[in-house]
């Protein structure tokens, strides 16, 4: 699992005007539902979460997908000292009604599998889940 340690030397300080973040302006063909039309984020995530999307899409399962609870948020990850990677822009949130921390997740496995199998860790199986967090698996 990518660590912030990790995240701060590829990426450096977070900030809104590092260099490796994007205002990334989705394909048409991908806002459908609660998709957003600009997302900022690192350059990183633009390929893995368009294939996540495309896959939602294909699969059936965009409906699912009620609200889109952000993607870039300088901030420490909840409860701990260290930064969340939603600091790099390399995490996204949804569903988070449904999916507060440390509660049941309830998005299901289609939905997950969208992620997982394109390049996202799912927060949903850590010890205290994450139901609505999906970060990358590698940088
Ligand atoms: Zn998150």
């Amino acid at each position: 699992m990518v660590t912030s340690q990790q995240a701060l030397r590829k990426y450096g300080q977070p900030s809104e005007s590092n260099r490796h973040m994007t205002m990334w302006d989705v394909p048409g063909f991908l806002e459908i539902g609660q998709i957003p039309k600009k997302i900022l984020c690192n350059r990183d995530l633009v390929m893995p979460l368009s294939k996540a999307f495309q896959e939602l899409i294909r699969t059936g399962n965009v409906n699912e997908l009620k609200t889109w609870d952000g993607c870039f948020n300088i901030r420490k990850k909840r409860g701990q000292s260290t930064m969340s990677l939603h600091s790099w822009g390399i995490a996204i949130d949804m569903n988070a009604f449904s999916n507060c921390f440390g509660c049941h997740p309830t998005l299901s496995p289609g939905f997950v599998k969208c992620f997982t199998d394109n390049g996202f860790d799912w927060g949903g199986t850590w010890s205290k889940p994450d139901g609505m967090h999906m970060q990358l698996k590698s940088i």
